[in-house]
């Protein structure tokens, strides 16, 4: 457990989501006021001016790699990643080893991310026993244990029987859960390499089609129609997925849907490079398709970002295209690559960027007291942002163990100055805190 206890904090003049300036005082590990000229005698003063105060970000997927991949990241270098990009809780998708599709490994989970203390871990459990897609996993058990899970999935794997599906939307319902879905047909993509599109038939790799995706989420809309239940789809990331979900919302489904940072800047061109930084399932897509992802986020169709945190050591990532593993780090890059993307172009303001990165992934994953407005009476988690700087990220910006990130040597806007959990500081003046809430 992490024993560090909250700070008296006075946050001079943040623009709250983006809106003029304001003073927050923080007590208890609650926000005790804001206000403009507020003093406070004994508070540490946060010189606050020109950033942005956002609620702490909430990432409702991520591989943290522990109990069983320790050599790519474990709960705790993961979590210092995140608290780095601005998050105060990650959801931990349950592809470990052992599986997460117990009530004791969830609870195992749990308590690696309370004893870093750097952001509230939150398990996610599998839907099936072993992720091996033929028998439902104790989702009951889950749920009631100490972890209280809400979120399930197979990620890495889809849930691709639809008898399967239809059961474990039909169980989840009891405790309010959701399936979250990683739609790919298997068969489809037997061999994919890359989009299947103009570059993969140039270079000669075999392609991940688009319709892979969109029809097991058109089949899924369809399942948690049938069965009144909730559904959530992972990393969607072509304009057909937006069109389904769209068509699926405006009949009364009940779903949502996310997208990478990396879907929402990156195309497959970048494959032509052949470096494996930029293999990622689902692909790099076309143009036309980040372009559509950017409007459904814009328009809600898309309800949040979600960064597929998905660590590799080197030597999984320095060999040949082919033989390379799938996956991108993503939580320190993040906010900075969603205001590029989104920000900058104009599709979002600071306060859509707080719901879609913090306030609806919270509810997504029926998570209280996390993507809280930054109101008094709420809970002290907030990351402050300074929206002015643009840099070249490089490693000095990859706090977890892994280095596979797409935006090395690559200029993205802002940098994260401040991260606040429950009034205990994780990130001061830009740098990660060796022990949460332990100022230098
Ligand atoms: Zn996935």
């Amino acid at each position: 457990m992490s024993h560090a206890t909250p700070h008296t904090l006075l946050v001079r003049g943040a623009r709250i989501e983006g809106q003029d300036a304001t003073d927050l005082l923080v007590r208890d590990g609650i926000i005790a006021e804001t206000g403009t000229g507020l003093s406070h005698p004994g508070a540490t003063i946060v010189d606050a001016d020109g950033l942005i105060a956002l609620p702490g970000l909430v990432d409702l997927h991520v591989h943290l790699r522990e109990p069983g991949y320790e050599a790519s990241e474990t709960v705790a270098t993961g979590s210092r990643a995140a608290a780095a990009g601005g998050f105060t809780t990650v959801f931990a998708m349950p592809n470990t080893s052992p599986v997460a599709d117990t009530a004791g490994v969830v609870e195992q989970e749990l308590a690696l991310g309370e004893a870093a203390g750097y952001v509230h871990v939150q398990p996610i459990g599998a839907v099936t026993v072993g992720q091996k897609g033929e028998r439902l996993a104790e989702l009951g058990a889950m749920a009631d244990s100490r972890a209280r899970v809400r979120v399930f999935s197979d990620d890495g794997f889809c849930v691709f029987d639809p008898l399967i599906m239809r059961r474990a939307l039909e169980y989840v319902k009891a405790f309010d859960g959701v399936i979250a879905q990683h739609a790919q047909d298997p068969r489809l993509t037997e061999g994919a390499q890359m989009n299947e599109g103009a570059v993969s038939a140039e270079l000669g790799l075999t392609g991940w089609p688009a319709v892979a995706e969109e029809s097991i989420i058109a089949r899924d809309v369809l399942l948690a129609e049938h069965v009144g239940s909730r559904l959530h789809v992972c990393h969607l990331s072509t304009a057909g997925s937006v069109d389904i979900i769209r068509w699926a919302k405006k009949r009364g489904v009940n779903v949502t849907a996310e997208v990478t940072p990396h879907h929402l800047l990156l195309t497959d061109e970048l494959v032509r490079d052949y470096d494996a930084r930029f293999k990622v399932n689902p692909p790099l897509r076309r143009e036309e398709d980040v372009l559509a992802v950017r409007e459904g986020l814009a328009d809600g169709t898309i309800d949040i970002v979600a960064t597929d945190h998905a660590p590799h050591p080197a030597e999984a990532k320095s060999c040949e295209w082919a033989a390379a593993a799938n996956g991108m780090v993503g939580l320190e890059s993040a906010l900075r690559v969603v205001h590029r993307a989104m920000v900058e172009t104009g599709l979002l303001e600071w306060s859509d960027v707080a719901r879609v990165m913090s306030r609806t992934p919270a509810q997504i994953g029926r998570l209280d007291g996390h993507g809280t407005p930054l109101h008094a009476g709420q809970p002290a988690s907030f990351t402050l942002y300074d929206p002015r700087p643009a840099r070249t990220f490089g490693l000095g910006d990859l706090r977890g163990r892994s280095k596979n990130s797409p935006y090395l040597g690559r200029e993205l806007p802002g940098e994260i100055r401040w991260t606040v959990r429950t009034g205990i500081p994780t990130v001061v003046d830009g740098a990660v805190l060796e022990t949460p809430g332990v100022l230098a």
